[in-house]
C-alpha cells in the first residue's frame, strides 16, 4: 500500500482514438515526438517524471541561489556522504552531464570500457570520447524466464577474455550499472560488486558505479541476497557503493527530483580535480553544476527519502504488480520484474514481424493507439546493430500513478496482443547521424500503409 497520500493533482485525459491516430502520425511514429497532453498514462520513462514530497517542496523555498558556496550544495554534499558514502561531489545538470564530466576525464581514443550493460547515454559518451563500450551481462540476463535473483550482474569472465586481447593498459574504467537499466532493470548483487571491484583492481582501472537506481537495487539485495536479509536498505546501499572509486548519479531516478545529477568521488585525487575543472567548463561552477539552489535542496531531501523503507518497498511492489497483471493477461513479459520498469517481449507478442521491421516499435505505437499509453522501445530500434531482444519498456514514474492506471496499462497491452496479427512492421525514414541516439529523434513509417484495422473508439 502507498505510504503517502496525494495533496496536489495533475489532470490527465484519454484523447479520442482518431486524435491519437493523428498525433501518432504527426509524431513520425516515434513517441518521443508526442506532446504529453496527448498521452494518457506516460510510461516513457521514470526519469525526472516522479512526484516530489512536501518536504522536498519545502526545501525548495530555502534554496540558496549563491553562485559559489551555496548552502544548498552543502546540503546535497552531506546527503551524498550520509546516504551514498562518497566524500566529494561534482554537481551536474543531470546524469549525462555527470557522464560527460567523468568519462571525458577518464576515456580516450582506443580505450575499452566494460559495463554489465551500457545505458544509451553512457554508450554514447564512451563512444564520443573514442572508447569502445563492451557489455558484459551474465548469460541468464537474456533468458526472459530464468528466475535467477541477480540477472543484472556483470560477467567478469567475458571482460577477462577481452582484456587478454586488448591489454589491461587500454582499460581505464570498469562500470557497474545498478540496477541494470539496459537489462530489464535487473538488480546486481553485492557479491558481484565485490568481484567487479577486484577485477577493476586487477587491471588497474577506475571502478565506477552508475548509481542511478542504487536504492531500488539495495531493496532487491535485502530480499534476495541471504547475507543481507537483516540489513537495512540504507546500510546495503552504503556497503554496495563503498567498493567503487566513483559514481555517476542521475537525480532524476533515485534522487526523487525532476532534474539534477553528480559525480561522486571517494577521494580528492587527480580524478576529482579533473572532474571539477571539466564540470566548471561544461556544467557550471562546482557548487551548482547546472542546478539551481532549489534543485540542489530538493535533491538533498530526495536522496534521503529514496532509502526510506516504506517508500522503496511500495515503489518496487508497484512495478511487480504491473508485471503480474500483464502476465495474468497473457502479455509476454521479462521475468522477474525489474525495479523501475516492466519489459514486454515484442518478439513473442508480435512474432510475425521480422526483427528488421522493429516489432518493439510496432508494439509501442499500438500501445498508444489502443489506450494512450506511452512506452519506449529498447531493442533493435534503440540499439541498432546489436542482436538484443526487442523489448518494450513500461517505466513507472515514482509516487505518481495509482493501481487503476496500472490496470488500464495491462488491459491496453492485452488488447494489443489480442489483435497482434493485424499489426504491421515499420521502416526508418529519417535518422540522426549518431546511431547511439537514434531512437530519440528518428522517424518511421508503417510498412502496411492501409488504414489500421482497429476496434471502434473507446
Ligand atoms: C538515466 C540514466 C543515465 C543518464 O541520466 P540522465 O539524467 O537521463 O541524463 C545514465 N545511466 C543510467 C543507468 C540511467 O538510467
Amino acid at each position: 500500500m502507498r505510504s503517502y497520500k496525494a495533496t496536489m493533482v495533475d489532470p490527465i485525459r484519454l484523447l479520442p482514438r482518431e486524435d491519437r491516430e493523428a498525433a501518432l502520425r504527426d509524431a513520425g511514429f516515434n513517441v518521443f515526438n508526442l506532446d504529453s497532453a496527448d498521452v494518457f498514462v506516460d510510461l516513457l520513462t521514470d526519469s525526472g517524471t516522479g512526484t516530489m514530497s512536501n518536504a522536498q517542496w519545502a526545501a525548495m523555498f530555502r534554496g540558496d541561489e549563491a553562485y559559489a558556496g551555496s548552502e544548498s550544495f552543502h546540503e546535497l554534499e552531506a546527503a551524498v556522504r550520509d546516504v551514498m558514502g562518497f566524500e566529494h561531489v561534482v554537481p551536474a545538470h543531470q546524469g549525462r552531464g555527470a557522464e560527460n564530466v567523468l568519462y571525458g576525464s577518464l576515456v580516450s581514443e582506443g580505450d575499452v570500457v566494460f559495463n554489465n550493460a551500457h545505458f544509451d547515454t553512457t554508450r554514447a559518451h564512451i563512444a564520443a570520447n573514442g572508447g569502445d563500450p563492451v557489455d558484459c551481462p551474465v548469460p541468464e540476463a537474456t533468458d526472459m524466464d530464468s528466475d535467477a535473483p541477480f540477472k543484472g550482474n556483470f560477467d567478469v569472465e567475458t571482460a577477462r577474455e577481452v582484456v587478454d586481447d586488448v591489454g589491461a593498459e587500454n582499460v581505464p574504467v570498469v562500470v557497474l550499472t545498478i540496477t541494470n537499466n539496459s537489462m530489464a532493470g535487473q538488480p546486481v548483487s553485492v557479491a558481484n560488486t565485490r568481484e567487479v571491484a577486484a577485477f577493476a583492481d586487477e587491471v588497474d582501472a577506475t571502478f565506477v558505479i552508475d548509481a542511478c537506481r542504487f536504492a531500488e537495487n539495495a531493496h532487491f539485495v535485502q530480499r534476495r541476497e541471504p547475507e543481507f536479509a537483516d540489513a537495512s536498505v540504507a546500510a546495503i546501499a552504503r556497503e554496495q557503493l563503498s567498493y567503487a572509486d566513483a559514481c555517476v548519479m542521475s537525480g532524476k531516478k533515485d534522487g526523487l527530483v525532476n532534474v539534477g545529477g553528480f559525480v561522486g568521488l571517494a577521494d580528492r585525487g587527480d580524478l576529482y580535480e579533473q572532474c571539477r575543472q571539466r564540470g566548471i567548463l561544461f556544467e557550471g561552477f562546482s557548487t551548482y553544476g547546472g542546478m539551481s539552489g532549489r534543485d540542489l535542496a530538493a535533491f538533498a531531501v530526495g536522496l534521503r527519502e529514496a532509502v526510506d523503507p516504506p517508500y522503496v518497498e511500495e515503489r518496487v511492489a508497484q512495478v511487480q504488480a504491473l508485471c503480474e497483471a500483464l502476465d495474468d493477461r497473457g502479455v509476454p513479459v521479462y521475468q522477474p520484474a525489474g525495479g523501475h520498469a516492466v519489459y514486454v517481449n515484442a518478439n513473442e507478442a508480435l512474432p510475425h514481424i521480422p526483427r528488421d521491421q522493429y516489432p518493439g516499435q510496432a508494439f509501442v505505437c499500438e500501445l498508444y493507439r489502443e489506450g494512450g499509453v506511452r512506452a519506449v522501445e529498447l531493442g533493435r530500434f534503440a540499439f541498432p546493430g546489436t542482436d538484443r531482444a526487442d523489448l518494450v519498456r513500461l517505466a513507472v514514474p515514482r509516487r505518481t500513478y495509482g493501481p487503476d492506471h496500472m490496470e488500464h496499462v495491462a488491459d491496453t497491452a492485452a488488447a494489443v496482443c489480442e489483435r497482434g496479427e493485424e499489426v504491421s512492421g515499420y521502416e526508418v525514414v529519417s535518422e540522426p547521424s549518431m546511431p547511439e541516439l537514434r531512437h530519440f529523434s528518428a522517424e518511421l513509417r508503417p510498412l502496411d500503409e492501409a488504414t489500421p484495422k482497429s476496434p471502434p473508439s473507446q
